[in-house]
């Protein structure tokens, strides 16, 4: 993933007529953290925070806790946060961090024991006009709020502004849950848009129904009648059906603790992963991970458009060959921009002691998006590229 990025921004950069020394500028991280943290005397935990530019505002990116964390995928992500935060027109840099930990393992308490270690151990590098980390893949409110607790006793700060994606009694704002989700909904109406087929009947393939997906699905059910959802997945199978499916009630579902798998509805098919892939709709959501389309998996796509809700999910391979094929591919940087943006807002709220209404969040959220989008579509004609050197090229106009 990291050379993946380091081809996308070198590629842009060189477009821009940047030199080999501006352009190592751009790739270099300023700080890396990297430390262990104990759980008990039998369990050490390899943790992370990567802070890659504050050139634009303070570092900002979020906390994953997934066992494949390393170090070079922290520096990958805290890389693509501060041209995801630049090309969105956020004042805010870009960092990332990671536990390589499988928290489905750990009991309840050691979750925040593990949590208030990783606060504890950052908190002289991180704070409001610092460094602001966020939920990620794994980590939620709960998890934010035991951070924010830990590093406001070690700080004594009252803020609540030096993390965000806190839950709403403890400083979290409304509409940050779904904030990714309703921002990959407004990038996809706003192509659909510009390809002038907003009215048209649009099928669509969910690949990863959680925190994102699910969002996504039930956000573009409320907003737009004519997408229908055919297929939504989760780790380990997905359902599909000719007949578009209920996001709510799949949302339930899953809410419930169910899996795909077990799914049972007339007309439903259980299908795998790979298959929702390749299934015949017009466009193809990734929000699952990252290079969950790549050179082995790769088969011709059949989707026309996709929409890139995970860091990275399709891989520098892959998506050469599906540009090749002409698949327009709205690029994660602005595609998922709606997490970051609506974190901006939460930062705004606590700085100045205000709550505003979920529809004012909603609001600044698509005023941000549709800039971002407006923004990439103008760079991409002007410049001939595809939509993804086009959002780096915008990036990198504000970095340097
Ligand atoms: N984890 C999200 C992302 O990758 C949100 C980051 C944030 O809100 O700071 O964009």
């Amino acid at each position: 993933m990291l050379e993946t990025a380091h081809a996308l921004i070198t590629r842009a950069a060189k477009r821009l007529g940047l030199g080999d020394e501006q352009i190592e500028g751009l790739l270099k991280t300023d700080h890396e953290h990297v430390f262990k943290i104990e759980l008990g005397s039998s369990k050490s935990f390899d943790a992370y925070r990567v802070q890659h530019s504050n050139k634009l505002g303070p570092y900002k990116g979020g906390i994953r806790f997934h066992p494949e964390v390393d170090l070079d995928e922290v520096r990958a992500l805290a890389t693509l946060m501060s041209f995801k935060t630049a090309a969105a027109g956020l004042p805010l840099g870009g960092g990332k961090g990671g536990v390589s930990v499988n928290p489905k393992e750990l009991k309840p308490e050691e979750l925040e024991e593990l949590s208030r270690k990783y606060a504890r151990y950052l908190a002289p590098y991180i704070g409001p006009d610092k460094d602001v980390p966020a939920p990620d893949v794994n980590t939620n409110a709960q998890i934010i709020d035991w951070m924010v607790d830990e590093y406001a006793k070690i700080t004594g700060d009252k803020t609540k502004a030096s993390f965000t994606g806190k839950s709403l009694n403890n400083g979290g704002s409304l509409g940050r849950d779904a904030a990714t989700g309703r921002g990959g909904v407004i990038a996809l109406a706003q192509l659909l848009k510009h390809l002038g087929r907003e009215s048209q009947d649009i099928t669509i393939a969910v690949q990863g129904f959680g925190n994102v997906g699910s969002f996504f699905a039930t956000v573009a059910a409320a907003d737009h009648p004519n997408w229908k959802l055919l297929a939504a997945s989760d780790s380990d199978a997905g359902v599909y059906s000719t007949e578009p499916l209920d996001a709510i009630e799949l949302d339930k579902y899953k809410q419930d603790g169910g899996r795909f798998r077990a799914y049972k509805k007339e007309g439903v098919h259980i299908i795998s992963n790979e298959d929702l892939l390749n299934l015949d709709v017009d466009v193809l959501v990734l929000a699952a991970l990252g290079d969950a389309v790549n050179q082995t998996n790769y088969k011709p796509s059949q989707a026309s458009i996709i929409l890139e809700l995970a860091n990275g999910p399709v891989s520098e391979a892959a998506f050469n060959k599906l540009s090749e094929r002409g698949v327009t591919i709205v690029p994660d940087i602005i595609a998922n921009a709606g997490g970051v943006i609506v974190s901006y807002l939460e930062w705004v709220q606590n700085k100045e002691s205000e709550h505003w209404s979920e529809e004012r969040v909603n609001e600044e959220l698509e005023r941000y998006m549709v800039k971002a989008s407006d923004d990439l579509y103008e760079t991409a004609e002007k410049q001939d590229t595809s939509l993804k050197e086009a959002a780096f090229i915008n990036a990198i106009r504000r970095l340097i």
